[in-house]
């Protein structure tokens, strides 16, 4: 058996805090344990440990399975994260309609609602998140641990969306509102970077370092470096959607020429083959029907391209080597990631190009909404869903 906490033993000195949050990630990565074990793995007395779980059972974060297998003795009494013990609301405001949903402690998504309104204006999204969170709030069934939200644009550590160039939001404060709504805790943060937690939650312990790039109306990506998420001096890291590609290009959403979103966000891929993004469906089957397979194929291509050589970059600059890519397009994202791939190939060191893997990312769309839920459980419990 791993012994990841190995690392991390417990002292005198820590504070019964310390001690908890440490107990309930132990029992939350080894999904089943008992006492004996969470003393030998954490160095801690059989005594303490007792009165540790003691109190995660109190709390309803952890619960009794029944006795394990003796390896002579009595048998061990097993406990495990109490899943259902707490709610975790989480929400992507990055998809249309916005998105929301109740998360139980292992990660694992018991109900969806989306927003009513397609509205995307400051006030009218403000509004929007409220009333998603009011209607989520009002069908969990267990105590709420807090609220996460992955936005687009840069937010500031307070939870002020900053600047979010292409939806026109500018210091809008969701933190302040939502705090003042619901008097719980929230976690808000970019949604690239939020992906981009939850991925390195996803390899646990195999990819301390990734870059996420999330394609949608916008260009974002996260960056985690050495297991943390890298949010930069003014949380703006990743912001890669406005670096300038094509010189006297396109106008942008940010008063700039040729960025990178002007080319390769989704509404830009679907503009440059004739299909209206507000009308056609953002899947590449319905819209190779409105625009042609080839030229939708060529589109995507260049798109891949694009991105390609910016990540190039951050490559070099990073020396990060595992990238994953989360489009909004369905059914798109084999041919970006297969461009994205060969342009990275040609332009980084030769020995780097063998050893950078792009894949398309496996939990799809609901990538923010996990690494909102990552944040919430980190943030309040020091917990990583895995
Ligand atoms: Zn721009």
């Amino acid at each position: 058996m791993t012994e990841p906490f190995k690392h991390r033993k417990a002292t005198k000195h820590d504070s019964r805090r310390v001690n908890l949050r440490n107990t309930l990630d132990l029992v939350s990565i080894q999904g089943s344990t008992s006492r004996a074990e969470i003393s030998r793995l954490t160095g801690l007395t059989r005594a303490a440990v007792s009165s540790l779980v003691s109190e995660l059972i109190e709390e309803g974060l952890v619960r009794e399975l029944g006795q394990g297998t003796s390896a002579g003795g009595k048998p061990p009494t097993m406990v495990a994260l109490n899943e259902r013990g707490r709610d975790i609301i989480a929400l992507d405001l990055g998809r249309r309609p916005f998105q929301g949903s109740l998360v139980d402690l292992s990660g694992h998504i018991r109900h969806r609602v989306e927003a009513a309104t397609p509205d995307l204006r400051a006030e009218a999204a403000l509004e929007a998140t409220i009333d998603l969170i009011a209607d989520l709030m009002a069908r969990s069934e267990a105590p709420v641990l807090g609220i996460g939200v992955g936005t687009p644009g840069v937010v500031n550590e307070a939870g002020v969306v900053v600047e979010a160039a292409n939806l026109g939001w500018h210091q809008l404060d969701l933190g302040t509102a939502i705090r003042n709504a619901f008097s719980l805790p929230a976690s808000i943060a970019n949604d690239a970077q939020l992906a981009a937690l939850a991925e390195v939650r996803r390899h646990a312990g195999a990819g301390d370092n990734v870059i996420v790039v999330k394609l949608g109306r916008g260009v974002g990506a996260g960056v985690v470096v050495g297991a943390r998420l890298h949010r930069g001096e003014h949380s703006a890291a990743g912001e890669i959607g406005h670096v300038q590609v094509v010189t006297g290009g396109e106008a942008c959403t940010c008063g700039n020429f040729g960025c990178l979103e002007t080319v390769a966000s989704v509404p830009a891929i679907m503009r440059s083959v004739g299909a209206d993004p507000d009308h056609v469906p953002w899947d590449a089957i319905a819209l190779a029907a409105v625009a042609g397979e080839v030229e939708l194929r060529a589109a995507l291509r260049a798109a891949g391209r694009y991105i390609g050589a910016v990540l190039a970059h951050a490559v070099a600059l990073l020396d990060i080597t595992r990238i994953v890519i989360a489009p909004e397009i369905r059914n798109g994202g084999d041919e970006l990631v297969d461009e994205i791939r060969a342009e990275l190939a040609t332009r980084v060191l030769p020995a780097t190009a063998g050893l950078i893997e792009v894949e398309l990312s496996p939990l799809g769309s609901d990538l923010v909404l996990a690494g909102a839920a990552t944040a919430v459980l980190t943030d309040r419990l020091g917990v990583l869903l895995r």
